[in-house]
């Protein structure tokens, strides 16, 4: 019957011990961050693909406002809309890359011939560096974020698929992702892996509502969208975005409404202080 109080003891130090050790890992894997002026939520817009649209409908808007956003550009696209490009860029809108050939599984059949499935690390590599020369020599700058095509992060498949999350930590400020379900978390994200969530063919009240539900965990909100018009697939529709833009910058909101890159180099500062 002695052994019985032992036992108990054995049992209640190991628990001690395990919750010790997981209070311990969590803290020191998230640090709190706050974000500027005491604002309770992050903002980012970003838009995909250099779509015509952008800079035909979305600048104009996103420039009556006096709100930059970052464009995550093909450099084929953007040749086809060049001075307006340069105008934006001289705006002080952001300009990222989004590759030169826009490479995604072959699932989609318009990517069958340029399907990441057959990529190998050292063709993406040299693709984005190409990219980003290219984008250099139209608008003047050197793009510092990149956006995955179609938000996949893979080359190759089955047992020779390999991640090339790595070689976007290696060549770019910030990697964001598509289709993805939450915010970041400014103390714990991956630079290299950011959640971009989409805004396109939402009304107001289902953006409000992403937004609410950040601000109780003071997150930041990565928006993704394509084309910039009134209806259809794959548009953010001007009024939402136009009602977002009034509510952004209600200073009672409490938002901070800025491109990628700046929110990633205040949380990259703020984790090394
Ligand atoms: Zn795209």
């Amino acid at each position: 019957m002695k052994t019985l109080p032992i036992l108990f003891t054995g049992f209640f130090l190991i628990y001690c011990l395990t919750y010790f050790h997981c209070s311990l890992a969590q803290t020191s894997s998230t640090n709190k961050i706050k974000w500027p002026d005491d604002k309770q939520v992050a903002i980012s817009l970003s838009f995909d693909d250099a779509r015509p649209s952008q800079v035909d409908v979305g600048i104009p808007l996103l420039d009556k406002y006096d709100v930059q956003a970052t464009f995550y550009l093909v450099p084929s696209a953007v040749e086809r809309r060049l001075s307006k490009w340069r105008k934006a860029t001289a705006t002080g809108h952001e300009m990222g890359n989004h590759s030169v050939n826009h490479p995604c599984s072959g699932n989609f059949t318009w990517a069958r011939h340029k399907a990441i499935e057959s990529y190998s690390l050292s063709q993406m590599r040299k693709e984005l560096v190409q990219a980003s020369k290219e984008i250099e020599t139209l608008l003047g700058v050197k793009p510092t974020e990149f956006a995955y095509p179609c938000g996949q992060t893979f080359v190759g498949r089955g047992e020779h698929t390999q991640s090339y999350v790595p070689l976007i930590a290696e060549l770019f400020n910030t990697g964001r992702g598509w289709l993805n379900e939450a915010p970041n978390d400014p103390g714990f994200c991956d630079m290299a892996q950011l959640m971009g969530m989409p805004m396109d063919e939402l009304d107001f009240s289902n953006v409000k509502d992403i937004i609410e539900t950040a601000r109780q965990n003071q997150q930041w909100i990565v928006f993704a969208g394509h084309d910039i018009g009134e209806t259809g697939r794959q548009t953010t529709q001007v009024s939402m975005l136009e009602q977002l833009l009034r509510y952004a910058q209600d200073p009672s909101n409490g938002i901070w409404l800025a491109p990628v890159g700046t929110v990633a180099t205040y949380i990259k500062e703020q984790r090394s202080n």
